[in-house]
């Protein structure tokens, strides 16, 4: 599937929607999810134009993949929920039930996330 241009973080990323950023540098970006489910809640995205983590993963150049990896641990940090613990979640295509075609990483923590998945 071609990466739609106009996704809301791609709108993000262009400057064309403010967000709440938590961190920037030349690959990644993250800021506050506008609708939180826990305590903290910040989207971690690459800067390039991926759909998911599958077009990243085969597509993105070994210094955006490393700089990825290094963001989130960073935010992780900057946010404190590595001392307690916190969640990573990309949610991937239709079963995966992604709402927004750009990847994406939720980080949240802040307070117990609770189970993994409800049993089916
Ligand atoms: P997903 O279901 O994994 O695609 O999650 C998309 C996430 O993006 C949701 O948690 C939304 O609350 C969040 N979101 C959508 N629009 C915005 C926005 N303009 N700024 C920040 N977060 C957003």
């Amino acid at each position: 599937m071609a990466y739609d241009r106009n996704n809301i973080f791609a709108r993000i990323i262009r400057g064309e929607i403010p967000c709440s950023t938590v961190y920037e540098d030349d690959h990644v970006l993250a800021f506050k999810d506008i609708e939180p489910k826990r305590n903290i809640h910040v989207l971690v995205i690459p800067k390039g134009p991926y759909e998911d983590m599958t077009a990243f993963a085969a597509q993105a150049s070994e210094a955006e993949i490393v700089a990825y990896i290094r963001a989130i641990g960073l935010v992780a940090e900057k946010l404190g929920v590595d001392v307690d613990g916190y969640r990573l979640i990309a949610n991937t295509g239709a079963n995966g039930h992604q709402e927004v075609p750009h990847l994406h990483v939720h980080i949240v923590g802040g307070e117990p996330v609770g189970p993994m998945l409800k049993a089916k």
